[in-house]
């Protein structure tokens, strides 16, 4: 159960693991328009210039949970997109008035994370910003272009390296399927993204994240006319698994506190561990499930 207060407006997302998070929000909607994405289709977006009123919602919050509050989430699509000084202004009287709070995250487009200076990033670091939520979706610059997300490769290797550098976490999210049926471009989207993977990894051992969804072709997209039109090809269950498969096997076996989790609901399979320590294991459980559909979880059961 989320805590929330103030002018959110629905709907409302934030990544599963801030389930217990209170829900602050500072901008409305999403910057972009992802082919794939209906998440903020309803939302013109816009970004709340009143930062006395979010700091009143975040005061109504401590009036109302106080204590219980561990978790701070800034909403919404992207709302790294604010100056780096509202952010570190808004993290330092979220930490104020919350006494038992430990982290403040928001989900962050890389573009808006290498727009800001390393020591901006440093010192949103320090006022206690945790984690960014970044929704990579591939390696493969050419799936970047085509569901318009408006980065690339090298720019989200930037961004991370820049995270790392400043102590700020790195949640990446890749989106299995996203390329297509065509073998050839699904085995590029998966090997592409398994080069960026190696390339993220942080200099110095601190502890990043991956996790792998899959796409599900939503009414109301880009991608779902294009389906309709015959203009894209949906992955089969077997598919995803073996671009997940040749993923895992492409990362370097140098990576170190790699948090890899595909429990999200939208995929086949439940994978929890650490790359490269458990890759073996992950290889021979997709290869499992390659062979036994049994084994999957049946799509009655995916959400998004
Ligand atoms: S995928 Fe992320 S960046 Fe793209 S529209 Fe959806 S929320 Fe925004």
């Amino acid at each position: 159960m989320n805590y929330v207060v103030g002018n959110l407006t629905d709907p409302v997302f934030r990544p599963p693991s801030e389930w217990n998070a209170l829900l602050i929000a500072v901008t409305n909607g999403c910057t972009r328009k992802c082919t794939f994405c209906a998440m903020y289709r309803t939302k013109k977006f816009s970004v709340r210039k009143d930062i006395e009123e979010i700091k009143q919602d975040i005061k109504i919050a401590a009036n109302f949970y106080g204590n219980q509050v561990r978790k701070v989430f800034f909403e919404d699509g992207n709302a790294f997109v604010v100056k780096p000084e509202i952010l570190i202004d808004l993290t330092k009287y979220c930490y104020k008035i919350l006494p038992n709070l430990k982290k403040v995250s928001a989900y962050a487009h890389a573009k808006d994370i290498v727009s800001k200076s390393d020591e901006d990033l440093k010192r949103l670091a320090e006022s206690g910003f945790t984690m960014v939520y970044v929704g990579i979706e591939s390696g493969d610059d050419e799936v970047l272009e085509a569901c318009h997300k408006g980065t690339n490769q090298d720019e989200i290797t930037l961004a991370a390296q820049k995270c790392h550098k400043a102590g700020i976490a790195w949640s990446g999210i890749f989106l299995l399927g996203l390329a297509g049926n065509n073998p050839e471009k699904s085995k590029k989207h998966a090997i592409e993204s398994a080069k960026l993977i190696n390339r993220m990894a942080p200099p110095t051992p601190i502890k990043w994240y991956i996790s792998p969804l899959t796409l599900r072709v939503t009414p109301g997209t880009e991608l779902w006319t294009q389906k309709s039109k015959g203009e894209f090809q949906p992955c089969s269950s077997t598919q995803i698994l073996e671009e997940l498969y040749t993923m895992i096997e492409y990362t370097s076996d140098d990576l170190q506190n790699c948090i890899f989790n595909t429990n999200h609901a939208s995929n086949y399979l439940n994978l929890k561990g650490s790359l490269a320590k458990d890759k073996k294991e992950f290889l021979k459980r997709i290869e499992l499930a390659i062979k036994n559909p049994n084994v999957r979880r049946p799509d009655y059961l995916r959400g998004l």
